[in-house]
């Protein structure tokens, strides 16, 4: 089996009756860009930018930030390499910059929230990004992004910034595209509304089920509520796939669930453009897709969101659907 999906490497990622999408490797440092290229991944569709604070005594300088974006996107020779600003909070602390103690760290201050309060942070991590954006393809992307207002308030310092290094005859890529992850429940509601702004979404799995199902996929007591293929999380995201579709753009998804088995014929049917995994699931994930039928996935996926009332039966429609 393993020999089979070495084969898949340079192949295209394309359904049994020829629908294409991307396959594409999470990464949390420049170096993982070799395991992303040696599983055949087609991009980067999540850079996870928080290895630069975590494993630093100090806020990492706009340099040290642009030289690692740029390693990642010269790494992947001119594939597309979505780059997520600083995730801090939640369960993330950092030494030297002391958060507030939360009675509800995951509720609390986190992620974009911390870097449209320290513009300074956020800002040096934009310019870093913007320098890198001229040694390849990079694409940017918001964690955490709860209403319109924050994107807006994210893109334009962004704009502000971009506008600002041009003036200095940097040179910077015109075409970042610009997006946002979907990890909230409250943002895949009004995902009609964000589409308008954002260039893509990306559905982050992890975070949108446990803030859907309000629990702790690491609390045994409760783990038994992190339902992946509930129709309700299958309603989310089809939403968000529907709503940027209608826009002209694109959704990728970067959660866990991108890479499930299970799940990734349902997300075929609802229409999913980009599946970002760890590197070493893309070439099953390839194979696997190399037998699905994706008009038939769409038919599955209608069932699963429009009939099932569990998780049990999603599981089951899609063990009859690829048998
Ligand atoms: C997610 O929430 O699905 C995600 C990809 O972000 P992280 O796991 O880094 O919180
Ligand atoms: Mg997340």
């Amino acid at each position: 089996q393993k020999a089979e999906w070495k084969k898949l490497k340079n192949a295209a990622s394309t359904t049994a009756d020829g629908k294409q999408v991307i396959l594409g490797a999470n990464i949390g440092t420049p170096d993982d860009v070799q395991g992303a290229n040696d599983n055949g991944a087609e991009a980067v569709g999540l850079f996870r930018s928080e290895f630069l604070y975590m494993n630093s005594d100090e806020l990492p300088s706009e340099e040290e930030q642009f030289q690692a974006y740029k390693a990642a996107v010269e790494g992947m020779n001119g594939k597309q390499v979505v780059v997520r600003t600083m995730d801090i909070g939640g369960d993330k602390e950092l030494p030297y910059l002391p958060l507030p103690a939360e009675q509800n760290p995951f509720l609390g201050y986190r992620a974009i929230r911390i870097s449209l309060d320290r513009q300074d942070i956020f800002r040096t991590q934009l310019r870093a990004l913007l320098r890198a954006s001229h040694y390849g393809k990079l694409a940017i992307m918001f964690p955490m992004i709860a209403t319109v207002q924050e994107f807006k308030q994210a893109k334009a310092i962004f704009e502000e910034e971009k506008a600002k290094l041009v003036a200095d005859g940097v040179p910077v890529s015109d075409d970042i595209e610009v997006g946002m992850m979907m990890e909230i429940p409250a943002a895949a509601m009004i995902a009609d509304k964000l589409a308008k702004y954002v260039d893509f979404f990306s559905i982050g799995t992890n975070d949108l089920i446990g803030y859907s199902m309000a629990a702790d996929r690491g609390n045994e007591r409760v783990s038994y509520l992190y339902q992946p293929y509930n129709p309700s999380i299958l309603r989310m995201i089809k939403n968000t796939i529907e709503a940027s579709h209608a826009e002209g753009k694109w959704t990728g998804m970067c959660g866990e669930m991108a890479g499930d088995q299970v799940a990734v014929p349902v997300l075929l049917g609802l229409g999913l453009d980009e599946f970002s995994m760890s590197a070493t699931s893309i070439l099953k994930t390839r194979s696997l897709l190399k037998k699905l039928d994706s008009a038939k996935m769409q038919e599955l996926a209608d069932k699963a969101v429009n009939e099932c009332e569990t998780s049990d039966e999603v599981v089951a429609l899609v063990e009859e659907y690829t048998k």
